[in-house]
């Protein structure tokens, strides 16, 4: 259902909150950090995550494998 940021790589240059489509991207401490509840893996939005591809770190926005893969309504994704 959601990427996650790995907080240790994030370097909290924002670029990424500007860019999701859900405004589930936020700063909490210093670094950022998604909102699952608000991620729909961009699904419906853009064909690439916008978090992964605007983030300068690599493998940085990850799938966070402790939600369902995110489901479009409808079924279609
Ligand atoms: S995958 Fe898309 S919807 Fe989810 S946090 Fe990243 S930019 Fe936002
Ligand atoms: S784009 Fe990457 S490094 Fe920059 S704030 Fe977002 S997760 Fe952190």
């Amino acid at each position: 259902m959601a990427y996650k940021i790995i907080a240790s790589q994030c370097t909290s240059c924002s670029a990424c909150e500007a860019e999701c489509p859900n405004v589930a991207i936020s700063e909490k401490n210093g670094t950022f950090v998604i909102n699952p509840k608000k991620c729909t893996e961009c699904i419906g939005h853009f064909d690439i995550p916008q978090c992964v591809a605007v983030c300068p770190v690599d493998n940085t926005c990850v799938i966070d494998n402790s939600f369902p893969r995110y489901q479009a309504p409808g079924g279609a994704a």
